[in-house]
């Protein structure tokens, strides 16, 4: 005979079960009648409640996908080749593999770069030369050898702890930091990094009342002897013709204050400077910028039109070379971590393969490559896109997503939802709990050694001293036809000033 408490617990247990099944049980036929009833669905309608699974597999695949089902190199935008090189870098591990690569190298487009029977000794290796811009127009000019730095991130798209690591981790590596559009905060400031203020179209933190650029907040922003730069932003990669959007469950009281808005509303910049219409009234901007900070200044754009440039370059020697922009940022269409309507996402604007040659060859054609400096952004993460940009002509990298991956981002794309499981976009004090500032500060840093090491061996093994040497000759291009022609023979460098 069993014990009666036994008994007592066997029967609650029995109950609970034929309580709990029959519960399913009722739910599954409430679940069949509503899905046989209704007209919206036809899946539903014909395989009733079976055919819901088809909405839960559709929300889970594309979290599992990139685990389970996607080859290396298959996803986007980013794949887990690219990914692994970035997580491996931040935690100093060795990016070194065996049994030779899985890059396909015949797709029209594959970049390879050219390596020199007589590759640089490492005895005759340089440190990568320093740039000054700013040299000639303003009276704080900014001289740094850095050549990847963190791309425009504003504070509010990223959590406190995320703009911590990065100041903190840009600083160990020497890097800049761009704070994006959202205004200065004192997270920004908090690791000793040098920064870019960027005013977007909305002015955040600049702004007066109503939402001109106040010349007073400026000059504070700018007395920071940290923030080295201001750009002006006309437009980012995956949105251009938008302006940022930071949905309200963001906008935090703090967010708000920082960027001069009321807190808990969404936050809409407009999709252009209301005042800068052309391109002389873009250099009536920067020179008004310049003269109030005494900082280099320069502009940020997604390259589509581009017959204004021409306009742009002409002005510039009219007025003097002393108004011309310090910097141009050229971001590529397929750039970008903020959140953006699709159609702009994936249709509007030229990627960078195409425009930053583009661009280059006219700086350099209307003679203003020493005067204006160019820094690439947009996909850039792995060191043989940073040795590309520098082949066709830039003078930096910039990367935000690269640096989110640092930090721990496993590319599950809720940034606009504030619920980033890794804590990076999130304002939620629990999911920020995640991402140990200390921790990946030290990751940030050791992804920018790393890319400065990489790159160098790529310029070395291309026989020159340092990653600033290297040039369109150093690397050649996968055509359509299989066979590969050298990035000067399909992008010729015109002669300097030959366009004046
Ligand atoms: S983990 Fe996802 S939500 Fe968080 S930053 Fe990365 S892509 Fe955005």
């Amino acid at each position: 005979m069993l014990p009666e408490i036994v008994v007592d617990t066997l029967v609650i247990l029995a109950s609970l079960f034929v309580f709990f099944v029959g519960l399913a049980a009722l739910v599954l036929v409430v679940l069949y009648v509503i899905d046989r009833t209704q007209t919206t669905h036809a899946i539903r309608r014909n395989y009733p409640v079976i055919g819901r699974m088809r909405y839960v597999l559709e929300d889970l695949g594309k979290f599992l996908r990139q685990y389970m089902f996607a080859a290396d190199r298959e996803e986007m935008p980013f794949n887990r080749a690219q990914r692994s090189y970035v997580y491996q870098a931040a935690k100093n591990l060795s990016t070194t593999r065996g049994f030779g690569s899985t890059r396909d190298i015949r797709p029209a487009g594959t970049v390879l770069f050219v390596n020199c029977p007589f590759p640089t000794l490492e005895r005759d290796a340089v440190e990568t030369s320093p740039v000054t811009l700013g040299a000639e127009s303003c009276p704080r000019p900014y001289s740094t050898a850095s050549i990847f730095n963190a791309s425009a991130m504003s504070y509010g798209a990223l959590s406190t702890p995320a703009v911590r690591a990065l100041s903190r981790g840009c600083a160990k590596a020497g890097s800049w930091l761009n704070t994006g559009e959202g205004g200065l905060a004192p997270w920004h400031l908090e690791g000793g990094a040098d920064l870019v203020f960027q005013i977007g179209t909305a002015k955040y933190g600049v702004r007066d009342a109503q939402g001109r650029l106040d010349a007073e907040r400026l000059r504070e922003v700018a007395a920071h002897d940290q923030v080295k730069m201001i750009e002006l932003k006309l437009s980012q990669g995956a949105k251009p013709g938008k302006g940022g959007i930071l949905p309200a469950v963001k906008v935090t009281e703090e967010i708000a204050r920082i960027r001069g808005i009321p807190p808990h509303e969404a936050s809409i910049s407009p999709n252009r400077h209301p005042e800068i219409d052309n391109a002389d009234e873009l250099l009536d901007m920067i020179n008004r910028i310049r003269d109030i900070t005494g900082r280099p200044v320069g502009f940020k754009c997604v390259v589509g039109a581009y017959g204004w440039f021409e306009d742009l370059f002409e002005a510039i020697h009219r007025r003097g070379t002393g108004s011309a922009p310090d910097f141009i940022t050229i971001d590529s269409c397929d750039g970008g971590s903020g959140a953006a309507p699709m159609s702009l996402l994936d249709y509007v604007g030229l990627p960078l393969r195409e425009s930053l040659p583009m661009v280059v060859d006219l700086v350099t054609g209307y003679g203003l490559r020493d005067r204006i400096r160019i820094i690439a952004s947009g996909k850039l993460i792995n060191p043989a896109d940073v040795a590309w940009a520098l082949c066709m002509g830039a003078d930096f990298v910039n990367s935000a997503r690269g640096f989110m991956f640092a930090l721990g981002c496993i590319q599950a794309m809720q940034c606009h939802l504030n619920t980033c499981p890794t804590g990076v976009t999130t304002h939620n004090p629990r999911l920020q709990r995640g991402l140990v500032v200390a921790d990946k500060a030290e990751r940030v840093a050791n992804y920018v050694r790393h890319m400065h090491k990489e790159v160098g061996v790529i310029a070395h093994s291309c026989g020159v001293p340092e990653p600033r040497r290297l040039r369109r000759m150093h690397a050649r291009v996968v055509g359509p036809d299989g066979r590969s022609r050298s990035l000067d023979e399909v992008h010729p460098l015109p002669v300097p000033g030959s366009l004046l």
